[in-house]
């Protein structure tokens, strides 16, 4: 399998539209520092997965035909976005998955065009599909949000979370996590620490407290702030926890 970051930014993105900061003006100069909406591409074989259609031109992106499905965490404007052009195209249905959320966002399940929204998710429930066993975990958010663990068939080791967007993590989906080796952690850390309690999205200590936790071979933070940017460039992070950026690819 193999995962590629198409946007590791949240809803606000970076560089912020007006914003002077360090992380900004490094980004406006430099493009590979720029953070989209919180985004990936799961490829397995002739499998090509997307993992939230926030990312705008989804349309001119991806050929017709080219994407098998698309996984969604949840309804929140920057997880779907790119849906509102995608859904009037024209040619084959898109099977689309998601939490059981039945207000979803605007209108798109009243007018779905070509986005074929499937039943929604049962957590904990794993669904096959081709060379892999996919399971959705809830996490905790301000609207009905799941994590997804991928497991490619055959390697029990070859596990890659997707734990994006929460804010700590229920306590049946830690110990789920808990209970089966963790490759891949790919993890919302919105915040750099201190400040007033988060209440939507981890800061850079509830990220670090799950990762040691889950113990992943390697946590990759996503949805990032310009603010958690920022204190990136002068704080270390564990040996095992990197930042993702946007166009990292990774073999799994
Ligand atoms: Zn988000
Ligand atoms: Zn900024
Ligand atoms: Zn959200």
């Amino acid at each position: 399998m193999q995962l590629t970051f198409l946007g590791t930014g949240g809803a606000q993105q970076v560089p912020v539209f007006g914003c002077g900061c360090l992380a900004c003006q490094r980004a406006r100069h430099d493009n590979r520092y720029a953070r989209g909406p919180c985004s990936a591409l799961l490829q397995a074989g002739e499998e090509k997965i997307l993992i939230d259609a926030g990312q705008c031109h989804l349309e001119q992106r991806f050929a017709p035909g080219e994407l098998s499905r698309i996984v969604l965490t949840h309804y929140h404007m920057d997880h779907v976005q790119g849906l509102f052009p995608l859904r009037w195209g024209m040619g084959e249905p898109i099977p689309v998955f998601g939490p059981p959320d039945s207000q979803g966002c605007d209108d798109l399940f009243k007018h779905p065009g070509i986005l074929d929204f499937q039943a929604p998710f049962t957590p904990f429930e794993p669904v096959q599909w081709p060379g892999m066993t996919v399971t959705p975990v809830p996490l905790q958010h301000s609207k009905i949000t799941f994590g997804y663990v991928f497991r490619k068939n055959g390697d029990p080791g070859n596990t890659l979370a997707w734990l994006c967007d929460t804010c700590g993590l229920p306590p049946e989906t830690l110990a789920f996590l808990q209970n089966a080796p963790l490759g891949h952690l790919v993890l919302d850390c919105s915040h750099p620490p201190g400040g007033t309690p988060p209440r939507n999205h981890n800061d850079i200590t509830q990220a670090l407290a799950i990762h040691h936790a889950l113990q992943p071979q390697h946590t990759w933070l996503s949805h990032i702030s310009h603010g958690l940017d920022n204190w990136l460039q002068e704080n270390r992070l564990p040996a095992s926890v990197s930042p993702a950026w946007d166009g990292m690819t990774l073999a799994l």
